[in-house]
C-alpha cells in the first residue's frame, strides 16, 4: 500500500499534469462528437465541452487518483468494443472467434466497410464492422438478455452496479445508423452476421451508449492490467487466459487509424471513443481513463493522448522502455500483478 507521503505526492503529480494540459491550445482540437450527427461538429458544442477534462488512475492494488471532472459521465462508444470482444471470446473460444473477425490493424477508418477479402472477415474487433461480428456471437435467448449479461460484465470490470445505457444517446445513435447497417447488411449476406440486422445493430449501439465516468474507466483499465480481476471488489470480470488476447488487439487496433504512431509513442494497449475517453493498460500495474471531449482528426482526444504520452514518457511505461524518468509507480506497486 502506497504511504500517505507517496499518494500526496501522486495528487500533486496529477494536479500539475492537468493544469498544464488544461491549456491545450484550442488550435490543435479538430471537432468535437455531437450523437447523432456521426460526425464531429465543433462550432455547436465547443464552449461547453472545451473545458471538460479528467484523469484518473487506478493501480492494480486497488487504489484510485484522480483530477477535474472525475465524476462527468459520457458514453463508452468504442471503449466497449474491448469488453464484448471479451465476452466473445470467453464464450466461443479464440479459434471460433478468429473465424468471424480478424486480429489485423486495418489501417482505415473506424467505419470502414472494407472486409479481408480472402474470408470476408472483418479486419479486427475494434473497428465498427467488427464490433457488429462480436456483439453478433452474444449468446443470449433475446437481446434483452443479451444487454443485461454485457451491462453485468460492464459493472464487474467498473465495480459499478449502476451503470446504464442512456437511452438518449441511444435514440441519436439509433437516428444516424445508416453506414453501420449498410455495414451490417453486407456482413450478413456474406454469413458473418446471423442475427437480425436491426437487432443486432440496436445491441451493438446500445453497449456503445452506456456511461462512465472517467473513474469507472480507469478501474476498468486496472481490471485488464490485474489478469481480468477488478481490483477494488476483486471480482473477476474476464477469464485470465483471454486477457492477453484482449490486450493484442488493443495494442495493435485500438485507437482508430492512428494505432501505430500511438503504439510507437506510448507504448501501451489502449483502445478509445469518440466521445472524448481513451483507456490504457500498464499490464500488471495500473489502469488509466481520460476523458476530454476535443478530438483529433483521427477522432482521439487531444488532450488524451497527450496526458498519456507524457504519463508513459515519465513514469517509462512504454512496453520498450528501458528506463523511467519518474520513480513514483515503483512504490505504488507492491507486485500484486500479473
Ligand atoms: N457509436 C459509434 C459508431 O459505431 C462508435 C464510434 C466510436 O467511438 O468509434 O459509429
Amino acid at each position: 500500500m502506497p504511504t500517505q507521503d507517496i499518494r500526496q505526492r501522486m495528487n500533486q503529480r496529477l494536479a500539475e499534469l492537468y493544469e498544464r494540459h488544461l491549456a491545450l491550445h484550442e488550435d490543435k482540437i479538430v471537432g468535437y462528437y455531437t450523437p447523432g450527427t456521426g460526425n464531429h461538429k465543433p462550432e455547436e458544442t465547443a464552449e461547453s465541452e472545451h473545458k471538460r477534462f479528467a484523469i484518473c488512475l487506478a493501480t492494480t492494488d486497488g487504489e484510485v487518483f484522480y483530477v477535474g471532472d472525475h465524476d462527468r459521465p459520457f458514453a463508452l462508444q468504442s471503449i466497449s468494443k474491448v469488453f464484448v470482444y471479451g465476452m466473445a471470446l470467453e464464450a466461443h473460444g479464440r479459434d471460433n472467434v478468429l473465424k468471424r473477425v480478424g486480429v489485423e490493424p486495418s489501417g482505415d477508418a473506424f467505419n470502414s466497410i472494407v472486409f479481408d477479402e480472402r474470408n470476408n472477415r472483418p479486419y479486427n474487433p475494434m473497428v465498427n464492422a467488427g464490433a457488429l461480428a462480436t456483439t453478433d456471437l452474444m449468446e443470449g435467448e433475446d437481446p434483452a438478455e443479451d444487454l443485461e449479461r454485457i451491462l453485468g460484465v460492464l459493472r464487474r470490470y467498473a465495480g459499478n452496479e449502476d451503470l446504464k445505457v442512456d437511452e438518449d444517446v441511444f435514440a441519436l445513435e439509433m437516428g444516424s445508423a445508416d453506414r453501420n447497417r449498410a455495414t451490417s447488411y453486407l456482413m450478413r449476406s456474406y454469413g458473418m452476421i446471423s442475427h437480425a440486422v436491426e437487432e443486432n445493430l440496436a445491441l451493438y449501439l446500445r453497449q456503445c451508449s452506456v456511461c462512465v465516468t472517467s473513474r469507472d474507466l480507469a478501474v476498468m483499465a486496472a481490471t485488464l492490467a490485474n489478469g481480468g480481476v477488478n481490483p477494488v471488489t476483486e471480482e473477476q470480470a474476464l477469464a485470465s487466459r483471454y486477457v492477453r488476447d484482449v490486450l493484442s488487439v488493443m495494442h495493435t487496433c485500438g485507437m482508430y487509424d492512428s494505432a501505430g504512431q500511438w503504439a510507437y509513442e506510448v507504448g501501451i494497449p489502449a483502445k478509445s471513443g469518440v466521445s472524448g475517453a481513451i483507456l490504457a493498460v500498464v499490464p500488471g500495474k495500473l489502469g488509466i481513463g481520460v476523458f476530454s471531449p476535443g478530438l483529433d482528426v483521427y477522432g482521439n482526444s487531444v488532450r488524451g493522448i497527450k496526458v498519456c504520452e507524457e504519463i508513459s514518457e515519465r513514469l517509462g511505461l512504454h512496453i520498450f522502455a528501458d528506463d523511467a524518468e519518474d520513480a513514483l509507480l515503483g512504490p505504488l506497486n507492491s507486485g500484486n500483478g500479473t
